[in-house]
């Protein structure tokens, strides 16, 4: 049998709190931002994700929202233990360059 080998880019953890759709208020979304395909968010409330704005299927199984938005609140303690500084740093090696005339994840437009 031979092992898969899945590549996907490196991710660096994030959070924000933005305006939930799903919600319709503003909450806690913690995530990851990666390279090529923007950040993806989870709402700490209502498990609901996004990546790049566009909302992720949910999944068809029982508590999921618990589930989701437990994750979630654990990836906003994690993400919270970083600095801008470490995300200009993970930025400049993932890319090849320092982040410059880039838009930045908290520069996106709220959904
Ligand atoms: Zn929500």
């Amino acid at each position: 049998m031979t092992t898969p080998v899945i590549c996907r880019p490196s991710a660096f953890p994030i959070r924000r709190i933005t305006n939930c759709p799903t919600c319709k208020q503003r909450r806690r979304m913690a995530g990851h931002d990666a390279l090529w395909y923007g950040p993806t968010l989870t709402c700490c409330t209502c498990g609901d994700s996004w990546t790049s704005g566009e909302m992720h299927d949910r999944p068809f199984q029982r508590a999921w929202r618990t589930e989701a938005a437990a994750k979630a609140r654990r990836a906003w303690t994690e993400a919270g233990t970083y600095t801008r500084a470490d995300y200009d740093a993970w930025f400049a090696e993932a890319h090849g360059r320092p982040v410059i005339d880039v838009a930045l994840p908290e520069a996106a437009p709220a959904v």
